[in-house]
């Protein structure tokens, strides 16, 4: 046997419903999904086997980011045929179903007799998106606020009324904000018993 130290690629699978391509989290589900939506039963892998080890490929499982592997793979929920999750991923996939376990048509209903056993989407349905790698998030996060002027626009209450809680800031300010009210109050009451005075002589020259 040769080994190489050539580039092994960082993959990780995900399992697509072949028909719908609703990605699915276990080989198990999709296979209960397959059955329970299309009307279709497949076997499972056998149990307490572990996907053999490829030469090409490291496998990658559970990645928490986008930027831990490098491609997904869709895999065959039925054995551990898989192939790049690129737009004829599901019509492989498909293939290679129908042709290697000849799914068993146990609810016609589901799949007209039988005449839906073919991909109806052209591309696999996420339902979770990984984030992209940790510095790569920040980065973009920053950017765009900076950028996009209408968003800055948009997010800048909110940063004010982030930075407020400050609560030192905030005892000077109320501070500031009372004494000013005290004033604007004597203010006020000078005014309103200048006015007084004003209008009663006024009153009183014109009732004179
Ligand atoms: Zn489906
Ligand atoms: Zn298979």
């Amino acid at each position: 046997m040769v080994y190489s130290k050539e580039y092994k690629q960082k993959i990780t699978f995900e399992y697509p419903c072949y028909i719908c391509g609703s990605v699915l989290s276990k080989a198990r589900q999709t296979i209960n999904h397959i059955e329970n939506t299309h009307g279709y039963r497949l076997n499972g892998r056998l149990v307490g086997r572990r996907r053999p080890e490829d030469p090409n490929y490291v496998y990658i499982n559970e990645p928490k980011t986008r930027s831990d592997f490098e491609a997904y793979h869709c895999s065959c929920p039925s054995c551990w045929y898989h192939c790049p999750c690129d737009e004829d991923a599901l019509t492989s996939l498909a293939n290679h179903v129908n042709k290697t376990h000849k799914p068993q048509n146990v609810d016609p209903a589901k799949n007209e007799n039988g005449t839906i056993k073919h991909p109806q989407v052209s591309y696999v349905v996420r339902s979770k998106i990984l984030p992209p790698g940790d510095d790569d998030q920040e980065t973009d996060e920053l950017e765009s606020e900076d950028e996009d002027e209408e968003k800055t626009k948009k997010k800048s209450p909110k940063t004010k009324a982030k930075a407020q809680p400050k609560s030192k800031k905030k005892d000077t300010n109320q501070l500031g904000i009372n004494d000013l009210y005290q004033r604007i109050a004597d203010l006020t009451e000078m005014f309103k018993t200048l006015m007084n005075s004003n209008s009663n002589m006024n009153s009183n020259k014109q009732q004179d």
